[in-house]
């Protein structure tokens, strides 16, 4: 018996080229993933990151393979409600306010205006943007923008918060501080998170665990424990036990 909340089992995923030819994505994945866990998936572009994302949160059917979440299939997951999804770019419509921005799925879920007011006061406050509420996503750094789009994201209290390279558009500093926050945001709000990244001192400061994915196909080469402790915080990133998981995951890179 397996303590597993997502169990991904042999997961593989085959594109159609331009001249009918396959593309494989993912060759025969299995993965399982703890509740409350922090787990990264690390790789270079093309390893098939973003396609293993998606199948997990029903944006895109395995060629073969399966994803269950507590028994349950990705689709009743989704339609539950229980994804929190935080792409790279936050995708903030300029015409509406932070909070307008923050409200828009909770409208869509049609919960009461009361309850989204009370809502959004939280959610701004656990990403620290108390003070800009009433401003409209131009007036905001991005790091700042993607702030809301986790405050978005975590709106609807999903099981899963599930990160596609969110931070990679940001400057090492904002990253940085985006890092740190994340962390505080998670042991705040126990999720389970899947964060996608391409950025190995990242995936080390995040996770619990890194699932390495190497390129053509994209399949698991390691799995690497991460045995900080918590809470952490940026000076973590200086000591010898934080560069040996680099270099070890960096190694697990060689000879790919
Ligand atoms: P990553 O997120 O790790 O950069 P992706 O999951 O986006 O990787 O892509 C994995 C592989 O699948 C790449 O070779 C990519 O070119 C290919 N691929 C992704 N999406 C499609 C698609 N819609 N059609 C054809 N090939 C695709
Ligand atoms: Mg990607």
């Amino acid at each position: 018996m397996s303590n597993a909340e997502i169990q991904i089992k042999n997961v593989s995923m085959a594109y159609a080229g331009k001249n009918g030819e396959d593309i494989v994505a993912l060759n025969d994945v299995s993965l399982d993933i703890k509740e409350g866990e922090f787990i990264s998936l690390l790789g270079p572009s093309g390893c098939g990151k973003t396609t293993l994302l998606r199948i997990i949160a029903d944006l895109l059917q395995p060629t073969s393979g399966s994803v269950s979440i507590l028994g349950q299939s990705p689709r009743e997951i989704r339609l539950q409600k229980k994804y929190g999804i935080v792409f790279q770019s936050p995708v903030l419509y300029d015409w509406r306010t932070i909070r307008r921005n923050i409200c828009m799925p909770m409208e869509i879920m049609g919960i009461p205006k009361k309850e989204r007011t009370s809502r959004i006061d939280k959610m701004l406050d656990l990403v620290g943007l108390q003070d800009f509420g009433y401003k409209y996503p131009f007036e905001l750094s991005g790091g700042m923008q993607q702030r809301v789009g986790i405050a978005r994201a975590l709106a609807l209290d999903p099981d899963f918060l599930l990160m596609d390279e969110p931070f990679s558009a940001l400057d090492e500093f904002t990253r940085e501080k985006l890092n740190e926050d994340l962390l505080s945001v998670w042991s705040k709000t126990h999720k389970t998170v899947i964060f996608v990244t391409h950025n190995i001192p990242e995936s080390v400061f995040l996770s619990d665990r890194v699932v390495v994915l190497s390129p053509h196909p994209g399949r698991v080469s390691a799995v690497v424990d991460i045995n900080l402790p918590r809470p952490r915080e940026n000076a973590i990133r200086e000591t010898p036990e934080f560069y040996e998981y680099v270099a070890k995951i960096r190694r697990s890179f060689e000879g790919v």
